[in-house]
This record gives structure tokens, sequence and C-alpha cells, in this order.
């Protein structure tokens, strides 16, 4: 029977003929199939997966070469575009929309060799923290069904959690990929704003925005990486920085600086067991010879407020493009006039927590308010960069924690916007400082569910992130 550790262990398999790539889609196929009610997937692109599978079988056994990624079974988020398949952003405005293109990151992906089985879940536009804001449902999180997966990328987390794919993908604009990943115990990594092409990625805010992995090990998470980075003609944002050959730099004897914020660990939200599980993985780096050290950090109170005063401005914007006249939903009620024809579409088309965000953004950006917030939350957002700059002179990592609690009870938090929104106050300082960040799951908590350890760095250093990670992942299953 065909059973998943790693992309280079499913490859020997391949290699000695132990098992097929239509052996492997088959068995995630029948997985997906009695796994259902997590409502993971959105569609399962179930015969065109083991077409595919048989083809690149029969060119292996031909003795072709195969790309990197030869047979490996990716689920997508229904915010990436893979051209002639339905995309909608969980969102009633796209429903039955079809991609004409597929983003860069997928195109890359299909270069090698890879099998997309089927496009994932999601909080409608990538907006929330526990995939309930989906017009197709919640999902399920496989640790405990009464939880909710996290967000927004719920359905790709709970994806590689219950082994319905090999790695997926998800978008991390304020933590979409960590916190999913710490409420379902897997590994997430949202790379450096622009390292991945954002072309094909529905914009929420674009300059938060950026395309995250979900994996169950770091050479798999490292592997993709390395396939979808670097520049691309339709994405001016993205660096044009080489990409490293990630998966073949995994391995480092060295010692690490880490730098922590007491201001963090003693937040009046966060719970007790997570911020002690924390400091004694602080301390048992120490202990190996590490540097640990504490780092004041007085802006903790205002990253919330800005991310969500600057997300929701840029996404009042780039929703504007969704008004019924040129693709998605469009109202058939009988209409006065052309605004009331917008007014229609999109009071019809959109969730309660797009609208509220979509409101909100044109608030802080109109005339006289726009100093009073939108301003205010640049130089916070400046603030930010400069003390983040000024830590990473001395320290090659920022450690805090993924998520101040483990994943919420279904609906624990639909009501209380505001408390879901507190509850992003770790994983949001990467998305406003463009820098990467991963959630490695090292944690289980006495109520049974998985946490994460959370690591931020410098921008482009993604290679010392996966480093460590692999460190703290390979130390864990000793
Ligand atoms: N929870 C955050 C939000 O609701 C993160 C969203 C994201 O990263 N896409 O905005």
């Amino acid at each position: 029977m065909f059973q998943y550790s790693s992309i280079e262990q499913y490859h020997a398999q391949l290699k000695e003929g132990s098992v097929t790539c239509l052996q492997a889609v088959q068995y995630y196929l029948d997985r997906i199939n009695a796994t259902k009610h997590l409502n993971a997937f959105i569609e399962v692109y179930a015969d065109e997966a083991l077409q595919k599978a048989a083809l690149l079988d029969s060119e292996r056994t031909a003795g072709k070469p195969g790309g990197k990624l030869h047979g490996v079974i990716i689920g997508l988020k229904d915010v990436i575009c893979y051209k002639n398949h339905c995309i909608s952003a969980a969102s009633n405005i796209l429903k039955n929309f079809s991609s004409v293109y597929s983003a860069t990151a997928v195109e890359r992906l299909l270069a090698e060799g890879a099998i997309i089985i089927g496009n994932l879940n999601c909080d409608e536009f990538a907006m929330g923290s526990t995939n309930e804001n989906s017009v197709y449902g919640k999902v399920l999180n496989a640790a405990d069904e009464t939880r909710v997966p996290g967000g927004s990328s719920g359905g790709s987390a709970v994806a590689v959690q219950a082994g319905l794919c090999m790695v997926s993908l998800g978008s991390d604009t304020g933590g979409s990929v960590r916190q999913p990943a710490d409420f379902c115990g897997i590994i997430g990594l949202k790379p450096t704003y622009g390292r991945i092409s954002r072309y094909g990625l529905i914009a929420y805010a674009s300059s938060f925005d950026q395309i995250g992995i979900f994996g169950n090990n770091i050479p798999d998470v490292a592997l993709l990486l390395e396939v979808m980075a670097g520049k691309d003609d339709f994405d001016s944002t993205v660096s044009q920085k080489e990409v490293p050959a990630y998966s073949q730099l995994l391995s480092a004897d060295k010692k690490f600086r880490f730098a922590y914020f007491d201001e963090a660990f003693n937040h009046p939200g966060i719970d007790p067991e997570i911020a002690s599980a924390i400091r004694k993985q602080a301390e048992q780096l120490k202990t190996e010879g590490h540097v640990v050290e504490k780092v004041s950090f007085d802006l903790l109170d205002y990253v919330v407020p800005a991310y969500y005063v600057l997300t929701t401005a840029e996404a009042s914007s780039n929703l504007s493009r969704y008004d019924g006249v040129k693709f998605g939903y469009r109202t058939e009620a009988p209409v006065a006039d052309l605004t009331d024809f917008y007014k229609q579409t999109r009071s019809a088309g959109f969730g309660r927590e797009v609208k509220r965000r979509i409101m909100l953004g044109t608030f802080v950006l109109s005339a006289g308010y726009f100093d009073a917030y939108f301003t205010r939350a640049q130089k916070v957002r400046k603030l930010l960069i400069d003390k983040i700059d000024l830590i990473f002179r001395d320290f090659d990592f920022i450690m805090l924690p993924t998520s101040p609690v483990t994943a919420f009870k279904a609906g624990e938090k639909m009501d209380d916007p505001i408390a879901m929104y507190l509850a992003d106050i770790y994983t949001v300082m990467a998305n406003l400082a463009g820098i990467p960040a991963i959630s490695i799951p090292l944690f289980i908590h006495s109520n049974g569910m998985p946490f994460g350890l959370q690591l931020m760095t410098n921008k482009f250093n993604e290679v010392s992130l996966l480093q460590v990670s692999d460190l703290l992942l390979v130390a864990k299953s000793r």
C-alpha cells in the first residue's frame, strides 16, 4: 500500500518501481473521497490527475528524465489560477469563473512534472482566520472536527494534515499560511514579499500578498520554493535575485542568534501554555549553544490596527473590479440604473466579512480620514520596518508564537470580528515588513491540539529559515 513521507522517498520508490504515479493519485483520490466531510476540496480533478499520472508513468518507464516534481501531487488554494479550471476565491461573486491563464507559480510546478489534484477551500478572498467565511461552507480541523483549521488557507492546511495531497499552496497576507499550519500541526512557509511571483494570485492586499507552502517536512517545502521562486516578467514586484538551490542547502552545522520579545510572551491574550512552551524552546536552544536574547519591542499593540487599516484600504481598491460587468456574478434583479446594478451585484455577490472590509477600506481612504488612518498606519509600517532592520543587524531570527491560542472552536469567533483580528498579533508583522516567516509544528497543547513555533528572518534569508526549521524538526523526531 502507498505511504507518503517525502518527495525524495517517493521518487526513490518510483525509481525502484515499488510504486507508480497512478497508484499515488488513486491513493489520494480514495482518501479525499473518504474525508469529504472535512470540506477541504472545492473541486477534485480526478480524471485529469489520473491521466497525467499515467503519462508520467509511461514517460518514466521509457527512460525519459523526470522533472524535480515528477508525479508530486499538489492542491491549490482557490485564489491561485490554473488555466481552464474554476477559481472563485470562495466567493459567490466569482462562482463558476474559469481561469484564462495559470499563475506563474503553477506554470513552474507543472513544468517540473507536478500533478494538480484539485482546488482547496478558503476564506472568501483570503479574508479570515477560520475558513468560516467561505461560500462553500466551513472546513473541519482533522485533529478535532469541532474546531476550525484556521484561515484563510484552511483547506490547504487540512489537505496536507489529513494526507489528501503531498504538499499544497496557500496565500499569506497576514498569516493565512502560518496560522492554519499552526492550528493543524504542519509546516507553513511565507517567503519574502516578492520571492514568488503574484501573477495569477487573486489580489487581496497587493503590498502584503505572497504565495506560501504547506508541507510535512522541510525538504519538500524547500524544493517547492526553489521551483516557484524567481523573476517573472508578469509581476513587476517580484525580485530579480538569483534563487538559491534551497533543497540542497539544508544542512547547517552552525550556531544561530535568536531574538525574542518579552512583550509577546507577556501579552494578555496569549495562552500561558503556549508562552511557556516557547520559552522552554528558547532555553533549550541556549543550552545547545545558540544565542537567544531579549529585545524590547514597543510596537506590538500597533501592528494589528496598522495591518487592518492598510489591507482593507488595498482590498477596497482591488475588489472594485468585481462589478458584474466584466466577469463573474451579475445580478438578475431588475435595476434602476448602472449604480443600482453595481450595488445589487456586489451586495449579493460578496459575503459579510468582505463587505465589512471593503467599507472599512473605503472609509480609511476617504478624503476626510485619510491622514488620520491610512497615513498613520503607513508610518507604523515604516517604524516597524526600521525596527526589524535594526534587530537583524544582530540576530538571524525573531522567535514568536504563531498564534496566541490553539485552534478555535467552530463558530466561537464569528460574532466578534475584532477578537478574531486581534489573534493575528504575531503573524502580521512579517507581512507589514515583507520578511519571510515559518510556522514549525513542534508542540502539543494539553487540550490535544498542535501548535507551532514561528520564526522570522531577514528578507531573502529563506536558506537560514529552512535550515533552522529542519534542525528543530529533526531534533524533535529523535
Ligand atoms: N487573518 C488575516 C486576515 O483575516 C490573514 C489573512 C491572510 O493572510 N490572507 O486578514
